[in-house]
């Protein structure tokens, strides 16, 4: 039939594409700092490939700040500063023989709100990092880039008719899928999701989730989400972070998610995911 053979085309064009290899990403003893404001202390955690990492904890612990380490974003703050080691498959991501762009390539960001140029065509929305990370690509190379990462966030098929379309047309939820597909363009090792559906209905949000369960064969995914419904429904582990009061950010506890959420070891865990702060 045509939707199977449209299925069958679709499988091979995720087949053939060039992926890298699945990446580790293991942060060692990160401390933060804005001036003498000190966000994060000695947090530790491994985010292993394939699978989903959700970071839980209440506003103010320091879950974004941890998230723009992971992929150089801290440093581009002018009063930020930080001490410990990103490494992704055993590399330094600041190693200073490195330049910024290389390190941050292979690291993808999304964000609470959608962000695509609501200007741009959806077609150059997809492609808007190449020329960030001056990557080169001729114009079947381009359209193959267009049509597999829109095919992967699950947005193919919605807007292959209106690629020329402005990206601020489209309603939130593909304007979160269609930032999904522009961070896969630059083919990233890594994902990384700060509240990506927060601002999103639950439908949206229920289609982003089954692209994130989809992507992590390919890609590495870390998701801050204030959601306990989708923790336990994404995430292979999670990270619990709290700050005491006027203390540092760090991580109460992490694990399968299975146990942080039905036999958490710390009391405070155990209130948090089950709603009592
Ligand atoms: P979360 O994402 O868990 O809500 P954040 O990482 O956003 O926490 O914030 C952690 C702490 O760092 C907060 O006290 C916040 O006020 C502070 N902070 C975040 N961004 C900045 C910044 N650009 N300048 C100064 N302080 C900041
Ligand atoms: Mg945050």
């Amino acid at each position: 039939s045509g939707a199977e053979s449209a299925r069958s085309f679709e499988q091979q064009l995720l087949a053939v594409d060039d992926r890298p290899p699945l990446a580790e990403l293991d942060a060692q003893n990160i401390s933060a700092w804005f001036g003498d404001h000190q966000v994060l202390d000695r947090v530790s955690l491994t985010m292993p490939a394939g699978v989903i990492t959700s970071l839980i904890g209440p506003s103010g612990c320091g879950k974004s700040t941890f998230l723009r380490i992971l992929n150089r974003m801290h440093e581009l703050i002018p009063s930020a500063s930080l001490a410990g080691e990103v490494l992704l498959d055993g590399e330094d991501i600041y190693d200073p023989s490195r330049k910024l762009v290389d390190a941050r390539k292979h690291i993808g960001m999304v964000f609470q709100k959608p962000n695509p140029f609501p200007a741009m065509s959806i077609y150059d929305n997809v492609l808007a990092g190449l020329k960030l990370t001056g990557t080169r690509a001729d114009r079947d190379r381009r359209d193959y880039l267009v049509e597999t990462c829109l095919t992967k966030a699950g947005l193919w098929k919605e807007v292959r008719d209106r690629l020329r379309a402005p990206g601020g047309g489209l309603s939130g939820g593909q304007q979160q899928r269609l930032c999904i597909a522009r961070s896969l363009a630059v083919t990233p090792k890594v994902l990384l999701m700060d509240e990506p559906c927060s601002a999103l209905d639950p439908t949206s949000t229920r289609v982003i989730e089954e692209t994130m369960l989809e992507l992590v064969d390919d890609v590495t995914i870390v998701i801050v989400t204030h959601n306990m419904q989708q923790a336990q429904r994404v995430s292979t582990q999670c990270a619990f972070f709290l700050a005491a009061q006027g203390q540092p950010g760090h991580i109460v506890e992490h694990g399968s998610t299975e146990a942080m959420f039905s036999s958490p070891i710390d009391s405070r865990t155990f209130d948090y995911v089950n709603g009592v702060f």
